[in-house]
């Protein structure tokens, strides 16, 4: 039976969380399609992250190395993952619906003629064997399930934070198989010269577990210290509303929604945010949603799971004090 492949996205040496979460849940697809479950490493001396995967259910590891795929390159990574698919012929391939997946998965999708669908928070096989996807549409209002053409491979991108992480097994060796790349300076087109960090050593929005986020009810920057020391003491990140990064209070990498980021974390808080549906179209399959708003007609007090109608000013700080307490 043809193999399901799990793109394993990585950075500083580690590979994100939403790789797991994938090979958590493609290990039942693959045991029911019959198939071996696969994970692919790009890049260059990745190979000591092989054993990770295989914690997490892949049987076999690919490691795609050449000396020009250092760092993440469009062309180059495309070029080494098409090259690797027409040998070997997946059923299915799988990405994060990380912004480097989203990136890859469609290239790669464009580059082999196939579809693609795209920031999935489902996976799992129809009646035929083909791989069958749950995915957002029209901002999150419904939810569509897809299913693929005899074309192979059928793709998609899985967002982060929604399929459950299953707990590793150490015991688990996968097989590794080293494939040395056919990729040159040509196919990467770009060379990356520096990364320059903007949010410092902050978690990236898309994989936080906690989130507290504000709106144009934080009045202006200095608002957020509030939020900042709340999501200090819960273990979280700041997010905004795009009202907030169009007023110049948060940077753009701090956006929620349908032009920012999309997030599923287990925790999400809404401080002085209304909840208009370009909003909530980033943060509506969040586990649990937390509103603090004044006005008790609010559109975000009809997705949250418990709501506060009060002035935030008074209430966040009062709710830091007492998670502290706990503490
Ligand atoms: C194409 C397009 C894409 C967009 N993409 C995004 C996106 O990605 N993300 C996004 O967020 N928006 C997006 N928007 C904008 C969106 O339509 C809204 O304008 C925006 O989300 C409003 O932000 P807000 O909730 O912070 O502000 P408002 O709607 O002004 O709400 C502020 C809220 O704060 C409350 N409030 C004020 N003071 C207090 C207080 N002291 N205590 C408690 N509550 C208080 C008010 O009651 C109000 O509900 C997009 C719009 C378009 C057209």
């Amino acid at each position: 039976m043809a193999a399901i492949w799990v793109y394993a996205e990585h950075k500083d040496g580690k590979i994100k969380k939403v790789a797991f979460e994938i090979l958590s849940e493609a290990k039942a697809l693959a045991g029911k399609s019959g198939g071996p479950l696969c994970a692919v490493l790009i890049g260059s001396g990745v190979e000591g992250m092989a054993a990770a995967l295989g914690s997490y259910g892949a049987q076999k590891v690919y490691c795609v190395e050449a000396a020009d795929l250092g760092a993440y390159t469009t062309g180059g990574y495309t070029k080494a993952l098409c090259d690797l698919v027409q040998q070997e012929k997946p059923a299915i391939v799988l990405f994060g619906a990380s912004i480097n997946g989203k990136d890859l998965s469609a290239r790669v999708a464009g580059r082999l003629g196939v579809g693609l669908a795209t920031d999935c928070t489902g996976i799992g096989l129809d009646d035929k064997g083909r791989l069958q996807v749950r995915r957002p549409m029209y901002a999150g209002k419904v939810y569509a399930d897809v299913v693929f053409s005899d074309a192979a491979p059928q793709m998609a991108s899985v967002r982060p934070n929604v399929l459950t992480l299953a707990a590793p097994d150490e015991s688990r060796k996968p097989e590794v198989v080293k494939v040395a790349a056919a990729v040159k300076s040509d196919d990467t087109m770009v060379a990356l010269k520096e990364v320059v960090k903007t949010g410092g050593e902050k978690v990236d929005l898309t994989e936080a577990n906690i989130i507290v986020s504000g709106g144009r009810g934080m009045k202006g920057p200095e608002g957020f210290q509030i939020l900042e020391e709340l999501a200090g003491v819960l273990g979280g990140v700041v997010g905004a509303s795009r009202a907030a990064v169009d007023a110049g209070w948060r940077p753009q990498s701090d956006q929620v929604g349908q032009s920012g980021k999309v997030v599923t974390p287990n925790l999400y808080v809404a401080c002085g945010i209304s909840g208009s549906i370009q909003h909530l179209a980033g943060m509506g399959t969040s586990k649990m949603i937390v509103a603090v708003n004044k006005d008790p007609e609010a559109p975000i007090f009809k997705k949250a799971d418990y709501g506060v109608v009060d002035d935030l000013f008074k209430i966040v700080p009062a709710f830091t004090q007492e998670v502290k307490k706990l503490q």
